[in-house]
């Protein structure tokens, strides 16, 4: 509950109470006076017994008020209407020294309690003015006041004004006391929610860790612990690596479990100095008091990493999700909680780059590598808007004829001092900002009228391969991007073949296929690209609907050198077989290689041995001069 509402709604029922009491008083008050009024006018007599008369008249016309909820005006008519009766039975008999001035005191405190501090001064005023004027007129003999000879009835008025004013008195003083104890216990109630809200406020509800908030404040409180201790103090950054598929696939009931168990197992793991917080969704930060012992933070940051992998039950399912841990020193890596959280950030970035599943200590190195990220960026946008960048060509190889079947178009990233940015460079951090759909769009129309060129120039059956990124398929549009690009270059469907990755395969799966069948339904061909680096599934193979394996280079290198690759090889040519599809090798850079594949099986190859990707001026001398060496080799057999 916010705290303003429950203040408001705290003092206005203390108000309502307040109200209520003074009330509830006036009429017993009210009742309790006009009791003794009525036992005095029993046995006064003459004047004295009209004036409580009239008393008696106004006490009821003030209860009446008070029955109609008007405290205030109740209360002044009761107290001016007894002020008046009070002073005039003083005037009219003893003057100074009557029995009815004993009564003021008690109207005083009725004023000073019941009523307003109007009421309280105009009273004091008026009896301070009477007393005065009846003191005057007394010495200068124009009044004569008379002391009646002391009666019983004078021992009941006695009786009627202090019981009266006791009476009174003691009720509103208990009122106060009840009061000030409800006050209390109000005060009580607000300072419990003040610490509830305050709770609240500095805990994550669902795994009720500290949050961000309070995490700040750990941190300063143990830094300056630390320092006093000499010693410094670590700022582990935990992410989990796919935790998205859990929310996606499950729902987010499922995920809020997962955290809550993961949430517990961490907080088992560490030692009572040692602090762990919420930092956002499924960020985690430890605050670790250390010596500096990089041994010792690599074990806890394997530790975490190895409690992050045991599998969660949940909801009958056993889900397994991996971490990656960044970790930053103070007073080593900065002093500040939000520099110490960006570097622990960053290093947990690079982790993630680093293959996921594992920890990376902050270094300088890191932001450097970020700025130049940054700025790699900015000259990446505008050279897309300056079309700065060209597509170069290698040839693949028909390994059983020797001719060239295709090419497959790299971009280029020429500088102006002559060299290159390699795509391997650039191209994830395009596919990262986004920026890989205009590009990669631009390549689509550049392959598609470079191909059109060549086969216009002789090279008829020359096909072109392109290579696609998972973010294409992204945005909607790409199958319209491809069709203009063949439409407009005048290319047939079945001459350009797209290169795709099976990471594309994991997401949001239904939508990805809706896109490749609709590409497949144009006549465009599909190749699995570094085959053998990815999830290497079966079933995601026959999602694809490709016609070709193109198996990853690491495994071509090390062909000749490494007995361990050569079964694999052959096993993924034989399967491959098995599916109906074709295999190209990639990376053949010597002869040897080139006929191990060949004795393999291997359909296609590509590689430094024939050429490494060119510029079309080049392309086209090379294709000739290639199918020239072919058909002199042909002639000869
Ligand atoms: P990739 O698709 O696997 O392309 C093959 C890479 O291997 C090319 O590097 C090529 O130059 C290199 N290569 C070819 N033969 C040999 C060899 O015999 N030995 C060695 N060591 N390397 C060889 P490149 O051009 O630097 O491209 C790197 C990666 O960048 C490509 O790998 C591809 O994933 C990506 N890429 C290039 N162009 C594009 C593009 O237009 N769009 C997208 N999305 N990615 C692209
Ligand atoms: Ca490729
Ligand atoms: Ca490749």
């Amino acid at each position: 509950m916010p705290e303003q509402y429950l203040a408001a709604n705290t003092t206005a029922d203390f108000q309502q109470q307040i109200s209520h009491f003074r009330i509830r008083r006036l009429l017993q008050i009210t009742g309790f006076t006009l009791f003794g009024l009525i036992l005095a006018m029993a046995v006064a007599g003459g004047t004295t017994k009209l004036l409580i008369l009239a008393g008696c008249i106004a006490l009821l016309v003030a209860g009446g008020f008070a029955l109609k909820q008007q405290a205030l005006i109740s209360a002044y008519i009761l107290l001016w209407s007894m002020a008046l009766m009070l002073s005039a039975l003083a005037y009219v008999s003893g003057g100074l020294r009557d029995l009815a001035l004993l009564g003021f005191p008690g109207l005083l405190v009725y004023a000073a309690i019941l009523g307003s501090v109007g009421l309280f001064y105009s009273l004091l005023c008026f009896v301070m003015a009477f007393c005065s004027l009846v003191t005057a007129l007394t010495l200068s003999g124009r009044l004569h006041p008379v002391l009646p000879a002391l009666g019983w009835q004078h021992l009941l008025f006695v009786a009627v004004i202090l019981a009266a004013t006791g009476f009174s008195v003691y009720l509103m003083v208990r009122d106060m006391r009840r009061l000030m104890l409800s006050l209390q216990q109000e005060n009580e109630k607000v300072r419990h929610s003040r610490k509830e809200i305050e709770r609240l406020a500095h805990h994550d509800p669902l795994t009720t860790l500290p949050n961000r908030i309070l995490g700040e404040q750990l941190y300063n409180q143990l830094l300056q612990h630390c320092r006093e201790q000499q010693q410094q103090l670590a700022v582990l950054f935990l992410d989990l690596d796919n935790f998205k598929p859990v929310n996606d696939s499950l729902g987010h009931s499922a995920g809020d479990i997962l955290l809550r168990q993961l949430a517990q197992r961490l907080q088992q793991v560490l030692h009572a100095e040692q602090k762990v917080i919420r930092f956002g969704g499924d960020e985690f930060l430890f605050l670790i008091p250390t010596d500096a012992d990089k041994q010792q933070l690599s074990q806890l940051a394997t530790q975490l990493i190895t409690e992050v992998t045991k599998p969660f039950s949940i909801m009958q399912t056993d889900v397994s999700v991996s971490g990656s841990v960044g970790i930053a020193i103070a007073p080593g890596d900065g002093s500040e909680f939000n520099v110490l959280c960006r570097k622990a950030d960053l290093a947990m970035y690079k982790a993630k780059e680093d293959g996921r599943n594992t920890f990376r200590f902050y270094d300088d190195k890191l932001d450097q590598d970020n700025v130049d990220k940054f700025n790699l960026l900015q000259r990446l946008r505008l050279a897309i808007k300056a079309h700065g960048f060209e597509l170069y060509y290698q040839p693949k190889i028909d390994l059983r004829s020797g001719r060239i079947s295709s090419v497959e178009a790299l971009l280029r990233w020429p500088q102006s001092d002559g060299s290159m940015i390699s795509p391997a460079e650039f191209i994830p951090l395009a596919e990262h900002s986004g920026l890989i759909s205009e590009l990669g769009s631009w390549v689509i129309h550049e392959a598609c009228r470079a191909a059109a060129r060549l086969r216009a120039q002789g090279f008829s059956e020359l096909r072109i391969a392109v290579n696609l990124s998972y973010v294409q398929f992204k945005n909607t549009g790409l199958e319209q991007v491809v069709q203009q690009a063949l439409r407009s270059a005048g290319l047939p469907a079945a001459a350009l073949e797209l290169e795709l990755t099976e990471s594309l395969l994991i997401g949001d799966t239904d939508f990805i296929q809706h896109q490749l069948n609709a590409l497949s339904q144009l006549g465009v061909t599909f190749a699995i690209d570094d085959f053998g680096t990815g999830y290497s599934n079966l079933s995601y193979l026959r999602s694809f609907n490709a016609t070709t394996l193109k198996i990853d280079r690491s495994f071509i290198a090390s062909l000749c050198v490494s007995e361990r690759d050569e079964p694999l090889v052959q096993a993924i040519i034989n399967m491959a077989a098995g599916l109906g599809l074709k295999t190209v090798a990639e990376g053949i850079e010597d002869a040897a290689t080139l006929q191990r594949l060949q004795a393999l099986g291997c359909d296609e190859g590509q590689g430094f041995y024939w050429s490494a990707a060119v510029a079309e001026t080049v392309l086209i001398p090379l294709i000739n001069s290639h199918n020239e060496t072919i058909n002199k080799q042909n002639d000869a057999i």
